[in-house]
């Protein structure tokens, strides 16, 4: 008798592992197939969702151009009769219609200075406005730097004065040429010292310092001794119709829009800014400005105003 034994266990074990690994695979191949399908769904969503927010942005783009157009027309139709109001209110002032008692004065002052300041807000609307529909094309001319910055002083001489504060402009290079388009360069230092008159204590200090920048620049600081900006607003200030939402800044009025459009000046210039502040302890706006080509001009005087007169004129540093 012969008797043959095999070893069967050697091929159970491997015909388990085969089905086993058969039935692994069919179960990474069913669950496969269900991602399959969730990518599927999702990629659906998605696009779903695509088109539902380029709905929206077009909706938005249309609002943001009625709200554009609503504020140029609202802003120009206000303009006209606030001319005249401020003309009358000129004339009355200065006797030309009529006698005036001194309490008639006295208020008609008040309203006078009210409606300045309504000019003011509106001009700033406007200009807005203008340069957000791309209507304000540089107007591109070289001039000295300290020129326009002795007109603006001239025209915040009064804000100045009335807040007992002090103005220091400084000069630490020859080189004040600079290529720009005169008017909106004004519009910069007026909303930016105007800021740091509105935001300053009374008798405090604003000053501007211009200094030679990387090639081809200039450096041009506006600081000021007022109640500063806390860190976390520094980035939201240069938006759109932001202001700081604390009770000494909500004591300044304004309407939000002065500090973009510097912002914007200055980009149309290639130029930016930034601010440098600490709240309760003044701040700093530092921009850049282009140069110009022509040979620089004698750079003037350092100038110290207080209370509306002039200090240390002539002193050159
Ligand atoms: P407006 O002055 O009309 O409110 P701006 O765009 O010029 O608008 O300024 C935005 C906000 O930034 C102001 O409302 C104020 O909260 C803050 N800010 C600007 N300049 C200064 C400054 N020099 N000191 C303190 N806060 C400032």
């Amino acid at each position: 008798r012969i008797f043959t034994f095999r070893d069967v266990t050697a091929r159970r074990d491997a015909d388990r592992a085969l089905r086993e690994g058969h039935e692994a695979l069919a179960a990474s191949e069913r669950q496969l197939q269900v991602a399959v399908e969730e990518l599927e769904s999702t990629r659906a969503d998605l696009a779903k969702r695509n088109a539902q927010l380029e709905k929206l942005n077009r909706e938005l783009r249309s609002v943001d151009e009625m709200k554009s157009n609503l504020l140029a027309n609202v802003s120009h139709e206000l303009q006209t009769p606030l001319v005249l109001i401020k003309g009358y209110t000129e004339m009355v002032l200065k006797r030309k219609i009529g006698p005036l008692t001194a309490e008639q004065e006295k208020g008609l002052s008040v309203a006078l200075k009210n409606i300045d300041r309504l000019v003011e807000m509106i001009d700033n609307l406007l200009d807005f406005s203008r340069m957000e529909r791309g209507e304000s094309p540089l107007d591109l001319e070289e001039f000295p730097l300290w020129q326009v910055v002795d007109e603006v002083v001239e025209l915040i001489r009064e804000k100045i004065r009335s807040k007992d504060l002090s103005l220091t402009t400084e000069y630490e290079t020859d080189d004040l040429m600079v290529r720009a388009d005169r008017g909106k360069i004004s519009q910069v230092f007026i909303n930016l010292l105007t800021n740091a008159i509105k935001f300053n204590r009374e008798g405090g200090r604003v000053g501007v310092r211009v200094t030679g920048g990387e090639q081809g620049t200039l450096n041009v600081e506006i600081w000021d001794t007022g109640i500063g900006i806390p860190p976390e607003e520094q980035d939201k200030i240069f938006e759109r119709f932001y202001q700081v939402d604390s009770s000494a800044h909500r004591r300044a009025e304004g309407t939000g829009i002065g500090l973009s459009i510097v912002r914007d000046i200055l980009a149309l210039h290639g130029c930016s800014i930034r601010v440098e502040s600490r709240a309760g302890d003044g701040s700093r706006f530092l921009f850049t400005l282009p140069l110009g080509r022509t040979a620089p001009a004698p750079r003037p005087a350092s100038v110290r105003f207080r209370t509306g007169q002039q200090e240390g004129q002539g002193q050159r540093r």
